[in-house]
């Protein structure tokens, strides 16, 4: 299984018994061994649904590879949700080994490629969320966190032998040569006082060069050591234009059945007079948002190079904008920790509950077929380089 390893400021997870997955009205899968053991200690009286009058465990019309489904009441609590305590009583009577899979999993989204596990976790859950503004520990990426023994982790389990992510569409990375650009891009976010806006430009004209890299005496790990260590310097947006355009492409990537009612009447106000003048106060939680999306990365393996990377991360950044917009439009003030949160619990469940992942990956990899090869220079005009770096 490898080695795991996650960011710092995810290596003390602890769940905080929000309830947040336990009543956002999801399907939960219970597999054939978890089923036997749950149904037989309902049978004996050792576990006892917390609420609804039916059967708790659904065996009609489940998927083909699942023994049963949980029931969930009207309101979209799961039926072992105690909603008073805020436990679980599956947890709570019988223990965490009898949770369902994807219960022990959440909020943890792993990938498991041929150098180890790779945990991040996705900040809907509110205690994700806080961890990005609570750590104190500086943003890198640590082997060995306590909160994540090693073990099978749900997520993207890349074969042994399947291709290493892409440089770009024409050429392969080797393993060393994505560990130094994951490791590079995390250490990017963890430069003291570096707004989000700078992170993504000079992310994006690392990439670029990295893109020019040639196979020959060198190696691509080699090659990332060699990025300049100057940044370019990004401007806060303004305006909310360019997040609402990254928005409706993640929204063309939520099937149908999913989409939420558009809900833009507002924002583009809100973000201007509400978001905007506090955006400098967060950069610390924010750059940690983008390190957490760069980690453990799955468009990685599902796009086609690293500009696809760097656009999914400018992605989930513009995400954080229009839900912080609409956080503040609803609460009528300004940006603050607490909307903040929010905002950020919205843009992961768009990003990670609602689209398709290899959808949100075909469309940021766009770029890729864009790209100028011979150029090394970002394309975003309100960008300068800082020597001062
Ligand atoms: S089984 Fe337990 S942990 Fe899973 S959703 Fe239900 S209440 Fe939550």
């Amino acid at each position: 299984m490898g080695p795991v390893f996650s960011l710092s400021v995810h290596a003390s997870y602890r769940c905080r018994h929000s309830g947040v997955c336990c009543s956002s009205d999801w399907d939960v899968p219970v597999g054939l061994t978890v089923y036997k053991s749950l149904d037989e200690a309902l049978r004996m009286g050792s576990l006892q649904a917390a609420a609804g009058g039916g059967p708790p465990l659904i065996t009609e019309g489940v998927p083909e590879d699942e023994a049963a489904m949980v029931a969930r009441t009207a309101s979209g609590d799961c039926v072992f949700y105690h909603r008073s305590s805020g436990l679980c009583v599956i947890h709570r009577d019988l223990g965490a080994a009898e949770l369902p899979s994807t219960c022990r999993h959440f909020p943890r989204l792993a990938v498991r490629d041929a150098r180890g596990t790779f945990i991040s976790l996705t900040h809907y859950c509110p205690t994700a969320a806080a961890c990005l503004f609570e750590s104190e520990a500086p943003i890198q990426i640590v082997a060995s966190p306590p909160a994540f023994p090693p073990g099978d982790y749900d997520g993207l389990h890349v074969e042994p032998d399947a291709w290493p992510p892409l440089l770009h569409p024409r050429m392969l990375m080797d393993l060393d040569g994505y560990t130094a650009w994951e490791y590079h891009m995390v250490s990017r976010c963890a430069e003291p006082g570096t707004s989000p806006e700078t992170v993504l430009a000079t992310l994006e004209r690392d990439a670029r060069r990295l893109r020019t890299f040639t196979p020959g005496d060198s190696t691509l790990a080699k090659a990332v050591a060699a990025l300049p260590r100057s940044h370019v310097d990004g401007l806060a947006h303004a305006t909310l234009e360019a997040s609402l355009a990254h928005h409706a492409q993640v929204m063309a990537a939520v099937p149908e059945e999913l989409k939420p009612e558009r809900d833009e009447v507002g924002l583009a106000e809100s973000y201007r007079r509400l978001v905007a003048p506090e955006w400098g106060t967060w950069h610390r939680p924010l750059t940690r948002y983008i390190a957490a999306k760069a980690f453990a990365n799955w468009t990685a393996y599902q796009g086609r190079g690293i500009l696809s990377i760097v656009r999914g991360l400018d992605a989930a950044l513009a995400l954080v904008r229009v839900e912080a917009a609409r956080q503040c439009r609803d609460a009528r003030r300004v940006l603050d920790a607490g909307l903040l949160r929010e905002a950020i619990r919205g843009a992961d469940f768009a990003l990670n509950h609602l689209a398709v992942g290899e959808e949100l990956a075909s469309a940021w990899s766009e770029v890729e077929d864009a790209a100028n090869l011979n150029t090394s220079e970002p394309e975003h005009e309100r960008r300068t380089e800082n020597p001062e770096g």
